[in-house]
């Protein structure tokens, strides 16, 4: 039995092929590309086929690594390849020299090329030829606009255009779906398929990836999926965002696995106006996909990362574990990415902190002070920091030097951390531990006492900011500000 890929009259099962230059690591517009096929030959119970498109022998092949395992990484697996083989292989068009070689002596053999500057060239009349692609619906050129096509290089290598129509033929490709910067690109590959006796594939162009800049130059949609990988987000939020790049579910849901996206997938919900990359939707996917990871996974995701930092050992030790688990009560479901939560820790880890200049100000006076020590005698006073009854504790303290209770817990924790916001102390506490409490409460204290004395620091017009800087003694000849 059949299944059926879509409503545009595209039966499956169905071969597809992703071809990509080794150009590094995959870029995001590509991945979709990878992913929709995929997502076809899943739906169609066809065949997914990976083909790499490299001119030049062995040209790049960290470049293919870093495909294949980008595309591992996705989830998403290819039924032939060059790793894997199959039977219409070899699978890199760098191995497949002889064969478009042989298939261009046939053409060359009919008279329906010629030479040009060294290079071998397919000969177009004139006329016009229609793309009946299933997404863009039909679009005619006028092949004045193609311009003969250039199948063999003055070096003798076949071109892209030569390369990819024998090979999309040769692999029985069903149905070419990619990017619609190649739109044009089917023309020319239909008149050459058809000048060497191949019916031509069905073609669906998907439309462009935009992105919202967010500061000047930074372009994240370009950016590959290594760098997402390394930033920390997981595969599963990349799929989603790349799902949605162009094509929509028919419940119109935004949380799905790639499993239940392989169950709704169909062409024609796939539309060819342009898409938007956009980086706050991505990290709230993540968000969400970090919060659904099973405790184990995120624990061993987090423990790899702060081992690659060097901020843990190996073996990891059972307190480091405990730590780990209390850093994602308090941190796990607020991080956006793995990076972030590795800032977090390296915040936490660290031995102190720097406590801008205009919170020391309001935290300046000898009641904090004295607050702040007891504090600080207390924690010192506690042999496990797990559980304490800070909620209780902490106003008591505060009480005794006529703090109120909210002001005593902003105190406590820009001492401790330098920001307004975090976890509860009650989980803060235990992931700093004594000595860092002490440390970092001794360090506010003592600039509190000695820092600048108890004058509040001037600013504004006169202030402190611009008298660090000393008048140079006047010369012969100097411009002196004042004089002349
Ligand atoms: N290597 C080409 C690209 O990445 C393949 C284009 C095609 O799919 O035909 O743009």
């Amino acid at each position: 039995m059949t299944r059926r890929v879509d409503a545009l009259g595209v039966d499956g099962p169905l071969r597809v092929r992703f071809a990509p230059a080794p150009v590094g690591t995959l870029a995001f517009g590509v991945a979709r590309t990878a992913l929709f096929n995929w997502l076809i030959a899943r739906r169609s119970g066809g065949r997914f086929v990976l083909r790499i498109d490299d001119a030049e022998p062995l040209a790049d092949q960290a470049s293919e690594a870093a495909i294949l395992r980008d595309l591992h990484w996705l989830g998403l697996s290819w039924d032939e390849g060059p790793d894997v083989g199959g039977p219409v292989g070899p699978y890199r068009r760098s191995e497949r020299g002889a064969i478009h070689r042989s298939h261009l002596d046939r053409l060359s053999v009919s008279g329906a090329t010629y030479a040009r500057d060294g290079a071998v060239v397919l000969r177009i009349p004139p006329g016009t030829t229609i793309v009946g692609d299933l997404l863009h619906g039909d679009v005619a050129f006028d092949h004045a606009a193609l311009g003969d096509v250039a199948l063999l290089t003055a070096a003798g290598d076949a071109t892209y255009h030569l390369s990819t129509t024998v090979d999309d033929a040769l692999m029985r490709i069903d149905l070419v779906l990619r990017g619609d910067e190649h739109l044009a690109d089917a023309a020319r590959q239909i008149l050459l398929a058809r000048a060497l006796g191949f019916e031509p594939p069905r073609f669906a162009h998907t439309g462009t990836i935009v992105e919202p800049l967010r500061e000047p130059g930074e372009h994240l949609a370009a950016a590959g999926l290594d760098d997402f990988r390394r930033a920390g987000y997981l595969p599963a939020a990349m799929i989603e965002h790349l799902a949605l790049l162009g094509w929509s579910p028919p419940d119109g849901r935004e949380s799905f696995t790639l499993d239940e996206l392989a169950g709704m997938f169909s062409l024609d919900r796939v539309g060819v106006s342009t898409s938007k990359f956009d980086v706050d939707r991505l990290r709230a996917f993540n968000v969400r996909a970090l919060r659904a990871l099973p405790r184990e996974r995120y624990h061993a995701l987090l423990a790899e990362r702060m081992q690659r930092a060097r901020l843990l050992e190996d073996p990891i030790p059972d307190a480091a574990h405990r730590w780990i688990e209390t850093f994602l009560d308090a941190y796990g479901g607020e991080v956006h990415t793995l990076g972030e939560a590795l800032t977090e820790i390296v915040a936490l880890r660290a031995e102190a902190v720097t406590v801008p200049a205009l919170e020391l100000e309001r935290l300046r006076n000898r009641q904090v002070l004295f607050f702040l020590d007891a504090v600080s005698q207390y924690v010192d006073a506690q042999p496990e920091l797990r559980g304490l009854p800070l909620a209780d504790d902490l106003p008591a303290i505060a009480s005794e030097f006529g703090i109120a209770r909210k002001d005593a817990f902003e105190a406590v924790r820009m001492a401790l951390t330098a920001t307004h916001d975090g976890p509860p102390l009650a989980q803060l506490f235990p992931l700093l531990g004594h000595d860092r409490i002490m440390m970092r409460i001794g360090a506010v204290n003592s600039h509190i006492l000695h820092g600048r004395g108890l004058e509040p620091i001037k600013y504004g017009p006169g202030g402190v900011p611009f008298e660090t800087i000393q008048p140079q003694a006047p010369q012969a000849t100097g411009n002196r500000r004042d004089g002349s």
